[in-house]
């Protein structure tokens, strides 16, 4: 099988990861990663075999300093693969997309650029087709993903009015040491609509749904406060929004009084107690025990990992964008691959 070459331009917190399941697909192969420190980081990527590359001549030098092997600079690595995650920061993307045309590349962009950027932002359930031989696509924020996952298969079997969703957001992530807050909420921001409603748009266009969002000190996780009314509420009912987000993929449940979930923290420790790689979380988690329809309204808690989950999307989104595979074959590939079960 001829394998499809990826380049992971970024390594840090979506770079790292969407680099091991890379690694981890039966039809695609890492062919380097590139980063800007010569850090730990850059050390383990050395031992998993993986080749690095400096994102400048600065950065070539700390590395040679630093002792550690480098390949080349970010644009030799582009040169040499198929397709480009690009997991820089906000921003970085839009700098690098130029590089990208030029070379003739695909690339898969972060929720932290625009969807202008790419023009057709991704989400695998729900409009994986629309990626078929597309150069560049963006993979929608944590939230949105989760959002998306969750609307869609909601309106897919019931018609949505309208979605009303309150998010509480992680901080920082475990390893920025230098963010805050760490004793306040902070608005995230106080107008409404926050940003991530409006994302939602650019993958379901015209979805009506309105988000607030805050900010929380905890690294664990997001929580979202969902409150959906459907068209129809004349047949609905608890188990079948259950049985229909149950048969929607990434979806995971898990319930307070019986199985013990109180938290975000009782997820985590989950996914260590499963030896998850980095704990990490792919599936949206809705409590099973707070799904409550009440007339034509369905209430629910869902928490977001937001290091991992859009780790399958970016894998999904390889394979639509060349044409590899089905939308379902690609989704099973992925979630065997990582070792989700729905
Ligand atoms: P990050 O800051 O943790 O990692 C980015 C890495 O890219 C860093 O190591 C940085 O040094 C490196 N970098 C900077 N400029 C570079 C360049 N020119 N060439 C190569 N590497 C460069 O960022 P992140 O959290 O992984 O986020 C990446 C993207 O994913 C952003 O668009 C972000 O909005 C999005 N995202 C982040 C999260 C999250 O929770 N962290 C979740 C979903 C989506």
């Amino acid at each position: 099988m001829n394998l499809i070459r990826v380049a992971v331009n970024g390594y840090n917190v979506i770079g790292r990861r969407v680099a091991d399941a890379v690694a981890a697909q039966p039809d695609m192969q890492l062919i380097g990663v590139a980063k800007v420190k010569a850090d730990y980081k850059a050390r383990s990527a050395v031992k998993k075999g993986y080749k690095v590359y400096a994102a400048d001549e600065k950065g070539r030098k700390n590395f040679d300093e630093a002792g550690i092997q480098c390949f080349g600079l970010s644009r030799d690595l582009v040169r040499e693969a198929d397709i480009v995650i690009d997991a820089t920061p906000e921003d970085i993307g839009r700098q690098n997309k130029p590089m990208y045309e030029e070379l003739g590349k695909k690339a898969i962009f972060q929720g932290g650029e625009d969807h202008e950027l790419a023009g057709l932002s991704f989400v695998a359930q729900c409009n994986y087709d629309k990626a078929r031989g597309k150069q560049f696509a963006r993979v929608v924020s944590c939230n949105s993903t989760a959002l998306c996952r969750v609307l869609h298969a909601l309106d897919g079997g019931f018609g949505v009015a309208k979605a009303n969703v309150v998010i509480a957001r992680r901080a920082a992530d475990p390893d920025e040491s230098g963010k805050g807050p760490i004793d306040s909420v902070v608005l995230d921001p106080a107008s409404i609509p926050s940003h991530h409603g409006p994302d939602v748009n650019t993958v379901l266009p015209n979805f009506p749904v309105v988000s607030m969002a805050m900010k929380i000190p905890t690294t664990h996780m997001h929580l979202h406060s969902l409150i959906v009314s459907m068209k129809d509420g004349s047949s609905l009912s608890e188990n079948k929004i259950i049985d229909e987000l149950g048969s929607s993929p990434r979806i995971m449940f898990v319930t307070s009084k019986k199985d013990g979930f109180k938290s975000t923290a009782n997820i985590m420790d989950m996914a260590r107690e499963m030896g998850r790689p980095r704990n990490d979380v792919y599936e949206a988690v809705i409590w099973k025990d707070s799904i409550k329809v009440l007339g034509r309204e369905v209430y629910l808690f869902m928490a977001v990992h937001q290091e991992a989950i859009v780790t399958p999307e970016n894998i999904d989104a390889i394979r639509a964008m060349n044409a590899m595979m089905s939308k379902d074959d690609s989704i099973r590939t992925t979630n065997h691959a990582l070792g989700i079960s729905s």
